[in-house]
């Protein structure tokens, strides 16, 4: 059964119309959507002869909340969504003064290996649809009753690792039929899968692009990125450079600081003349410690440092506002430990 997400207006309004009925219909069937109705008997203006069909063809993919939590200071909403399937993802909500932004998954866990990172400890099980990425948005929105803002492909997943369904999801979170969420408002976030860094870059889109660097040599990201065996830090700044010349837009480099593997100010000064006269801006993460891994958070003192190195030579720099510690809100943790406990019982 067809996820109703999947489709966008045009492909549901050729749908209608190949099964005898009018196109304006498709129209009433996603507002409904968008208006939070998830159940075909429960649209009013559509005949009970086409709310049938409807049953018998689509399903409407919006996922289930298995588990909440929400930060102290309340700035911060986790969610465990049960997808359709019963697979699990998270998502996260984040308040910010200019509005609230949300944090999807592209993948049922990951198969990029990245150290760090506990979304990808248990592999990769499948990719999302692009229905299903609007779904947690859709879901989330009626959760907390407030319309949500920006969205960053940062949850569990490599987005490039499922290219083709993220890009539908852009279409579809962008629509004026839909979400309305503009490109600019948008922000992918990949590990430096240099091909489809290229392809992005044709499309010229005016979404954001954020790259996972987090080392300033070859040999430092080999350590803690298996990608890195694959594509060079000299590839990913080569493409980089295409990026911006392509869209004009800025790109902001990731760099998740690890106690001891590359947070020394020779490691600054590298990753300075790496991004040297670039168009660009770093976002520095004191990494998120996780249990299955001995990797340890930079001190806020060498955190500082590395920032005034980089600003000494004209990087833009901001060290991530870290919201929602005490909610396990880093990539994958709250599934991880879901899963775990349900193993134990
Ligand atoms: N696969 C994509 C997007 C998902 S992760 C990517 O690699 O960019 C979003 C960001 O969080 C990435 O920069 C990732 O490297 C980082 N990240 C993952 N686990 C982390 C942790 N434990 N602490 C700090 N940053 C982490």
């Amino acid at each position: 059964m067809i996820n109703i997400l999947d489709l966008d207006l045009v492909e549901l309004k050729c749908w209608m119309k190949d099964n005898g009925e009018s196109g304006f219909r498709a129209k009433q069937v996603s507002d409904w959507i968008y208006n939070d109705v998830w159940k075909f008997e429960d649209m009013n203006n559509i005949p009970k002869s086409i709310q049938e069909k409807l049953q018998n063809n689509f399903h409407i993919g919006i996922p289930k909340p298995i588990e909440e939590h929400s930060s102290k200071q309340k700035d911060t909403k986790k969610y465990l969504f049960e997808l359709n399937d019963g697979n699990l993802i998270e998502c996260v909500i984040m308040k910010y003064k200019h509005g609230n932004s949300i944090c999807i998954s592209t993948q049922v866990g990951c198969k990029m290996g990245c150290k760090f990172c506990a979304s990808t400890i248990g592999g990769m099980i499948r990719n999302l649809t692009s229905g299903e990425m609007l779904g947690q948005i859709i879901k989330s929105q009626q959760l907390i009753g407030e319309r949500i803002s920006n969205v960053v492909l940062m949850g569990s997943g490599e987005p490039f690792d499922n290219y083709r369904n993220v890009i539908k999801f852009l279409e579809l979170v962008n629509s004026k039929n839909g979400l309305n969420i503009g490109q600019r408002h948008i922000t992918i976030s990949t590990c430096g899968i240099v091909p489809k860094i290229k392809e992005f870059a044709d499309l010229n889109l005016q979404t954001t692009l954020a790259i996972s660097l987090h080392a300033s040599t070859d040999e430092i990201r080999k350590k803690s990125m298996p990608i890195a065996n694959k594509y060079s830090i000299a590839e990913i700044i080569d493409i980089s450079r295409y990026y911006i010349n392509k869209t004009n837009r800025r790109i902001t480099f990731e760099y998740a600081l690890v106690k001891g593997l590359n947070d020394s100010a020779q490691d600054a000064e590298r990753l300075s003349a790496l991004l040297k006269d670039m168009l660009c801006h770093v976002n520095l993460i004191p990494v998120n410690e996780i249990k299955e891994n001995e990797l340890k958070r930079s001190s806020n003192e060498d955190v500082a440092e590395f920032k005034k190195v980089l600003e000494t030579n004209n990087i833009q720099t901001t060290i991530r506002r870290e919201m929602g510690l005490d909610i396990n809100a880093a990539c994958g943790q709250l599934r991880r430990s879901y899963i775990k406990s349900e193993e134990l019982k």
